[in-house]
């Protein structure tokens, strides 16, 4: 994708006072940290800002608050105290606009950063209110973002605070999502797979129409798989269906039908519980009173030697209800030969990411997306509202 230049790298940031967008929405229990991931994808940005004569005003959504006002448990408080090991002289600003958030931001030399309040402690935040945008840009001369996790909601730190700063541009994490996700759009190596899993077609319609038109082989597990096996004849007991994409998924079946792959055994249980008993079902039809819970071992060796033939394999969404020990293996397994795999691999993001850091395989997979919404909306060929307002041309 062509970001027309519209990258930290190129901006004038020696004296600049540099909002920048990062999604610090992490892990915090009691009060502490226990996950950085996100935080420590937004070091490259922060740090060359810094090192190039710049001061940061770090903003930041942070859970789900109403968006009346401060909630102590959603506050980024934890955040900044975790911070301060980083970058010791750190400041806090207690409300992410007003009159005194602005003396904090001026105050602001070359090297200083200033973290902001959960921004959504305010509405105006997710209803991409303008007057709230521009307080916020107020605080700043140039705007940067790197959320990309986020970068698909029109919200107002998103898209419109770069209407109001001098300057905008996107920093390194989305140059990096950027060009990883549009290698498998532009350039992606055959043979190429796709792996789709996790509970419902319906919110990856337009992911699987796009990657379907480009890959070799589409691997179907997970839920999503049931209403296409019911679609294609089978009896799917009381596994996932979902009547509302019908159409489009019998429209998959007949366009892609040599490329779309379905399961052919399963591992399935009696109720949606981590305790109910695991049944081996040994054809890809499911009798009444069981439900699909994972892709069975035929279906799991055959998807393995597809992988292992692979040259590029993108992969989103479990291949079963893998937060219960009994029907995670199929998930983990796929974790493992995606990782085992020489191909160009990508990872969308949300609990395929998650599968492979439990299998302890992250270093084996050439990209794992931070954004598991954003990169499905990117690989559905969206413009992502985040980009949009970056490369949007001055009005
Ligand atoms: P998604 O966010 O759409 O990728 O879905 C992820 C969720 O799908 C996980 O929480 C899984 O538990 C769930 N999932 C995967 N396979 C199944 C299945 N066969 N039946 C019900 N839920 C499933």
């Amino acid at each position: 994708m062509d970001l027309k230049g519209r990258v930290v790298q190129n901006l004038d940031l020696k004296g600049k006072r540099v909002f920048i967008r990062v999604d610090f929405n992490v892990p915090v229990s009691d009060g502490r940290v226990v996950d950085d991931t996100r935080i420590q994808k937004a070091y490259k940005t922060i740090d060359y800002v810094l090192d190039q004569g710049g001061s940061a005003v770090l903003a930041s959504h942070f859970k789900r608050p109403k968006g009346t006002g401060y909630e102590k448990d959603k506050s980024l408080y934890p955040v900044f105290q975790y911070l301060q090991a980083k970058y010791p002289g750190i400041r806090f600003a207690e409300s992410c606009v007003g009159p005194a958030t602005e003396a904090q931001a001026k105050a602001l030399a070359p090297g200083d950063v200033l973290l902001l309040e959960n921004l959504r402690f305010f509405k105006q935040e997710k209803a991409n209110d303008q007057a709230f945008a521009r307080d916020l840009a107020r605080l700043a001369d140039v705007y940067v973002n790197d959320a990309f996790g986020s970068s698909h909601r029109a919200h107002a730190s998103i898209y419109s605070v770069p209407r109001y700063t001098r300057a905008k541009a996107v920093g390194f994490l989305i140059q990096q999502e950027c060009e990883n996700l549009s290698r498998l759009l532009d350039a992606g190596e055959h043979p190429y797979v796709a792996v789709m899993g996790g509970a419902k077609v319906s919110t990856k319609l337009s992911v699987l129409e796009n990657l379907l038109k480009r890959v070799d082989t589409c691997l179907i597990g997970g839920g999503m798989a049931y209403t296409f096996l019911k679609l294609a004849g089978h009896t799917i007991g009381s596994s996932l269906f979902e009547p509302d994409v019908q159409e489009a998924c019998r429209y998959y079946l007949n366009t892609y039908a040599e490329k779309l792959v379905l399961p052919t055994d399963h591992i399935a249980g009696a109720e949606f519980a981590e305790n109910t008993p695991p049944v081996a079902v040994n054809g890809p039809d499911i009798a009444d009173g069981l439900m699909g819970m994972d892709i069975g071992p035929k279906t799991l060796a055959h998807y393995q030697q597809v992988i292992a033939q692979a040259k590029t394999v993108f992969w989103n969404g479990p291949m079963g209800v893998f937060e219960f020990p009994a029907f995670s293996k199929g998930t983990m397994a796929i974790a493992h030969a995606i990782a085992d795999s020489p191909a160009f691999s990508v990872i969308g993001g949300g609990e395929s990411g998650q599968a492979v850091q439990q299998a302890g395989r992250e270093a084996d997979i050439h990209f794992i997306s931070t954004g598991g919404g954003a990169s499905l909306e990117f690989l559905g060929g969206v413009l992502l509202p985040g980009l949009e307002a970056i490369l949007q041309e001055e009005e």
